[in-house]
């Protein structure tokens, strides 16, 4: 037995699953978990001491890599300084100020922990600022585990949504009306009929989270206009995509502007951080200015604070995001043409720093057609992938991530690992 079986199963004793989070579990791959003791740059040192190179990256924020020397010094002259005051500090302005230099649209934003946090707070706002019910979001985009988020069942235009959790109230749930991704007629039948009562449309503008699948000529577009017409609020949940498929986010690479704006990830550097903002005009709805309630003991605390802060201007800095960019497109190109001479039933979809490999005939555009591709044949891969020492999303309806520490060792490395697990 590995050390990693060992530290599961002794997890698995006092934490429920051995985890706290169920993705963390392997369930999709099969297999132990690895246990993790160390990360730096673009590597996980295992419990057994082996490194791994890492396309996870916590799941999206790493995009420094692990350990970055400027950001692990902000964070230890911030702690040094004391861990919380629950009082305002000034990180929270330059944090702010920062943000908004990337996303522009954002005039005004509160910081949170999390991007369940982030999301929660714009559909309550996006309810309270227009005084309407109705939250609409697509199947198989994931925006956290809120209540009346953690819907995805159901297809087909005017479909309302059933709990996704045991636990939900089906009362939460049918206020949140679930459409197919990339169906820009689904959503204009459903304006037509009920338009009148949305608060808001809330979306990844690049879904990550059926693996990567983008958006179509139009669907955003189609979005927004529908959005204005009938007055309803347009979120962009862009925790996964801020700073990782553009510098400014899904918003910048399609030039499209939402109302209000969700980040995470990234910002905060491997930190509990988290944001929502966009128009002044809608965020004074919040507290204290206005009557909707959002508040958090931990919300921009000083030390996420100085790790988002040393983050953000390192990435602008260094061009995190071009390198990470040009290493992904690297990658998938290569991988691509793989399988295209070996004629293997397999692509790959990627957007900025985000990729994800499909084992399915055609392109994914929506969840029932990502729900077509081999899962056994991606526990194989990914399996082969982990002995090759590369760890990737243990999910095949995960996006994998890029770090600018992904030099031209670790491509080269990971693109022979991809062509020898390919040929099981
Ligand atoms: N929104 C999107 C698009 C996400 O990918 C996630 C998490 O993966 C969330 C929201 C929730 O963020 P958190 O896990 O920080 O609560």
């Amino acid at each position: 037995m590995t050390h990693s079986s060992d530290c599961f199963l002794q997890a698995q004793e006092i934490l429920v699953g051995g985890v706290n989070s169920p993705v963390r579990a392997f369930k999709a791959v099969g297999g132990n978990p690895i246990f993790f003791k160390q990360a730096k740059g673009p590597y996980l040192r295992s419990e057994e001491s082996q490194d791994y190179i890492d396309y996870v990256l916590s799941w999206g924020p790493m995009i420094l890599g692990h350990a970055d020397e400027d950001v692990v010094v902000a964070v230890q002259q911030a702690v040094a300084n004391g861990l919380s005051f629950g009082a305002p500090s000034v990180l929270e302005t330059q944090l702010a100020r920062l943000v908004q230099s990337f996303v522009p649209s954002i005039q005004k934003l509160r910081f949170v922990n999390s991007g369940t946090e982030a999301t929660m707070s714009a559909i309550r706002l996006a309810r309270g600022a227009t005084k309407r019910k109705l939250i609409v979001k697509f199947n198989g985009c994931y925006h956290g585990h809120v209540d009346s988020l953690l819907v995805a069942a159901g297809s087909g235009a005017l479909t309302f949504g059933k709990p996704d959790s045991e636990g939900i109230l089906d009362d939460v749930a049918k206020h949140t009306v679930v459409l197919e991704y990339n169906d820009r007629a689904g959503v204009g039948d459903f304006f037509r009929f009920k338009g009148d009562q949305v608060a808001a449309v809330i979306v990844e503008p690049v879904c990550g989270n059926m693996g990567v699948v983008l958006p179509q000529d139009g669907f955003l577009a189609t979005l927004r206009q529908l959005c204005t017409r009938y007055q309803a609020l347009l979120i962009f949940d862009e925790v996964m995509t801020g700073f990782r498929v553009h510098p400014g986010g899904a918003q910048a690479l399609y030039g499209i502007e939402p109302d209000l704006t969700c980040l995470g990830k990234v910002l905060g550097g491997g930190m509990p951080c988290a944001a929502y903002g966009g128009k002044a005009s809608v965020m004074d709805h919040i507290a204290p200015i206005g009557g909707v309630y959002q508040a958090g003991t931990l919300s921009g605390n000083p030390v996420a604070m100085a790790a988002g802060i040393a983050t953000l201007n390192k990435y602008r800095d260094t061009h995190a995001f071009e390198k990470a960019a040009r290493a992904t497109q690297t990658i998938c190109e290569a991988v691509q043409d793989h399988l295209s001479h070996h004629h293997i039933e397999a692509h790959i979809q990627y957007c900025g720093t985000m990729f994800t490999l499909f084992f399915s005939k055609g392109p994914i555009v929506h969840l029932p057609s990502a729900k077509k591709s081999d899962e056994k044949r991606f526990s194989v891969f990914f399996h082969h992938m982990l002995e090759q020492g590369i760890y990737m999303a243990p999910s095949q309806f995960e996006s994998n991530f890029l770090s600018s520490m992904h030099t031209e060792k670790e491509i080269s490395r990971t693109i022979k690992a991809f062509e020898k697990s390919l040929s099981f």
